[in-house]
């Protein structure tokens, strides 16, 4: 099978180094185009990243090992290097993980899907955009029936935008919509996150500030936990996605000294009827979606796993399950305040950010909307 050519834009950032190695033995992609701000346009590759080589995550080969140690990084902003990348055939998509305001971020995408390029995103600048679809490849796979949509209302022939959400709600998203699809309704939760410092990017936080320490806010972090799970649950009508309403979340967000992995500590109410906890955790393990029927390759062999030993999930232990792809959950037990109360783990960068993407571009491939 003859690859497709595809790039990153922001290569060089914590996400992008992530795409970088996640995409080296992909067995549909190959990375041909490498893109980041201006200060890095023109290096090499390697050149570029050097003393910033992602040395948090312990499971990635180097840039060499890779392969893409002497690509020179382009511009992301220089659309007509991107063209000409096209015309070579060293493009046909890219993934985006730039780091700029949300504005110019918005029209950058814009401008690349207008190009013919489609975007798959880590961004949250197009996530309430109503015609683009924020994917979570196991629980909406078919919000991507937007996309002609999408094209329709802006002129774009072959381009489109389609983004992924924020890498905190990774965790409890899938075992939410695997009870409501088993039939519970879910009315609300309560979650607390404990997030790690990989999430922040590039300079990331100060050691002085996380050392010994836990910071209890990240900037817009509880807005976007609250306010997207109800766009992934939503359903499209009237050329739009339309949100959901329920569940109602409440969510503490909280930045800990922690290399990679976000935790959750959820307390969850149906709407209805209640299932006993041996039904949930049956629903849990034995949860399957569309990824896995397709055997899309990033996708993980079963996207929940559940441990009963009574302290798991931990970062460091389980960050790395299936691929880092799975969803890991533990400590299952009932609430005094709502139903049932557990902690979920998954991996930010990969499951949450680079890994999603793969995965989604991995669904759009496979339905045909990649060539
Ligand atoms: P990061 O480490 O700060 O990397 C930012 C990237 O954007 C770098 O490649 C940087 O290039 C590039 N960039 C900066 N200014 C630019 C400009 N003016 N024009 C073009 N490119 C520019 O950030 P990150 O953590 O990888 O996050 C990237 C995106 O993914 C963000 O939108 C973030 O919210 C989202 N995200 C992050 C995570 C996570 O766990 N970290 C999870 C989900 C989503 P230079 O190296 O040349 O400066």
């Amino acid at each position: 099978m003859t690859k497709i050519p595809v790039g990153v834009l922001g290569a060089t950032g914590m996400v992008g180094q992530q795409y970088i190695a996640l995409l080296a033995d992909h067995p549909w992609f190959e990375l041909r185009y490498v893109a980041a701000s201006p200060r890095s346009a023109g290096k090499r590759y390697a050149e570029a990243v050097a003393g910033r080589w992602n040395a948090t995550v312990k499971n990635i080969p180097s840039p060499a090992e890779l392969g893409v140690w002497g690509l020179v990084v382009e511009d992301a902003n220089d659309l007509g290097r991107a063209r000409a990348a096209v015309q070579r055939g060293d493009l046909a998509f890219v993934f985006s993980a730039v780091e700029l305001g949300k504005d110019e971020t918005r029209a950058l995408e814009a401008a690349y899907a207008a190009a013919g390029i489609p975007v798959v995103s880590n961004n949250s600048a197009h996530r309430w955009t109503p015609d683009v679809p924020m994917l979570i490849a196991e629980v909406n796979p078919g919000h991507t029936d937007i996309i002609p949509i999408q094209q329709k209302n802006r002129g774009w022939d072959r381009g489109f935008i389609v983004v992924k959400p924020n890498c905190s709600i990774q965790s409890y998203m899938t075992p939410v919509w695997a009870l409501i699809q088993a039939g519970y309704g879910v009315r609300r939760l309560v979650v607390t996150t404990m997030q790690a410092v990989s999430g922040a990017g590039y300079p990331g936080v100060p050691s002085l500030d996380i050392i010994d320490n836990i910071v209890p806010y990240i900037g817009g972090e509880e807005e976007k936990s609250e306010e997207e799970p109800l766009k992934i649950l939503g359903s499209i009508a009237g050329g739009r996605i339309e949100a959901a309403r329920e569940p109602v979340i409440s969510v503490h967000c909280n930045r800990v000294p922690v290399s990679d992995g976000h935790t959750a500590c959820v307390s969850l109410e149906f709407g209805g009827r209640k299932p006993s906890l041996d039904e949930i955790k049956s629903i849990w393990s034995g949860f399957s979606a569309l990824p896995q029927e397709l055997g899309l390759p990033m996708a993980p062999e079963r996207p929940i796993i559940i441990r009963e030993e009574a302290d798991r999930p931990q970062p460091r232990k389980d960050r790395d399950a299936d691929k880092a792809m799975a969803v890991t959950l533990g400590r299952v037990r009932p609430c005094k305040v709502f139903d049932i109360r557990f902690t979920a783990l998954s991996h930010n960068t990969v499951r949450g950010a680079a890994g999603g993407g793969i995965l989604n571009a991995e669904l759009l491939k496979a339905k045909g909307y990649l060539g």
